[in-house]
Parts: structure tokens; sequence; C-alpha cells
């Protein structure tokens, strides 16, 4: 039996042992280990595996590729924390000019911001800790975005003392284009978590592996 090593990490999965710690026997092929399985060392799931003495070199190099990704996704994951960090600063001298129509809109334009930081921050670090892509978070940027276009041409509307026909109904037209994105994004949500449920779910993450030991139709 052919022994398997993790293109992203180095870890060898030897078939005589198996992986005891997540149920695998010993004697178990690299074949016949379940889609869900991922690499004990990494998460990186079963495609990210080659065999042992398989076009070692470039393997190497890609395990170098999958290095330098990680330092880069720390990297924007530190520079997202900050970002946040330096809106909240904002947000509080915001907030502490005042309580006007204009000041409480900036502060919620801002907390939009953050909340948008923040999805993009656990998404990375997701993709860091479990190597798994997840949509929702895209799906929830575009709308906490498109709300966000919302309010600000809402408050642009109401801070003109004049508004002329033109700007009028660009304004109209951007809602109108906002409504529309922020619908289309409800229903491809909905649509999202309908096909989820019945796929393995797991905290932090909405994989799309079918678990092998899922009762028929669920
Ligand atoms: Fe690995």
């Amino acid at each position: 039996m052919k022994k398997y090593k993790c293109s992203v990490c180095g870890y060898v999965y030897n078939p005589e042992t198996g992986d005891p710690i997540a149920g695998i026997a010993p004697g178990t092929p690299f074949e016949a280990l379940p889609h869900s399985w991922a690499c004990p060392k990494c998460n990186a799931l079963k495609d990210k595996f080659h065999a042992v003495g398989d076009h070692e070199t470039t393997h190497e190099l890609l395990r170098k590729f999958y290095l330098a990704e990680d330092v880069a996704y720390y990297f924007i994951a530190v520079i997202l924390f900050i970002a946040a960090i330096s809106i909240i600063g904002i947000t509080i001298t915001h907030f502490l000019k005042g309580f006007n129509t204009v000041n409480i809109l900036n502060v919620v334009n801002d907390i939009l911001l953050v909340v948008i930081i923040l999805e993009i921050f656990s998404t990375v670090l997701i993709y860091l800790t479990e190597r798994r892509i997840s949509l929702t978070p895209f799906i929830l940027i575009g709308l906490i975005s498109s709300i966000r276009r919302i309010l600000m041409v809402t408050a642009m509307m109401s801070a003109r003392e004049t508004t002329t026909d033109v700007e009028f109904s660009r304004s109209i037209q951007e809602l109108v284009v906002s409504a529309g994105i922020v619908l289309t994004l409800i229903v491809c949500y909905y649509i999202l978590s309908k096909v989820t449920k019945s796929a393995e779910r797991c905290i932090g993450c909405t994989g799309f592996e079918k678990r092998d030991d899922a009762p028929p139709g669920v």
C-alpha cells in the first residue's frame, strides 16, 4: 500500500498505521479514506495529497508556494486587524462629536465597515485553520456593503438643501440598484443555506463534503 504525502505541510499518511485520532483503522489505504478526511497536521483535504516518490520536486515547490501563501494570509490578517482597530478609533471620534443625523450615520457607516473587515478577517482565519473557503462571508460582505451604500445615499439626499432633478434621479437609480443587489444576495444566501443544510457543517465553516456516515436524505 502506497504512502501519501500532504503537499501543504509534508505530513505522510501511512496506510499501515492509519489515523487513529480520526478513527481510521490501521490497514486503510489512502484511496479508501472518506472525502471528509483531512490532514491531521494542517487540515488540508485529500486532493492536496500525492503518492510518496511521485513528482517530489514539483510537490516540494508546491509546498514552498503554500508556505508563502500562508505568510501572505497572516500578513493580510494583521493588516485587517489594524484597519478594524483604526476605524473603531475614528468611530469613537465621530460618536464624541455629538448626536446629529450626520454623525449618527457616520457612526453606523463606520460600524458596518468594521463588520465587513471582520468578516474578511474571519474568512482568512478560517482558510488558515480549516483550509476551506466559505461562500457565506462573501454574501454577507456584499449585503453589508449594499446596505451601507443605501444609508449613505439616503444621508446625502437628506443633507442636501437643494437637489436638482438629475441628482435626485441618480440617487433613486443608485438606491434601486443597491436594493436589487440586497434582494439578490438574500436569495443567494437562502439557496446556499438550503444547500449546506444537507451537507456537513463544522464550527466556523460551511464545508460541502457530504458526511459518509450521514443517514439517507440528510
Ligand atoms: Fe498537511
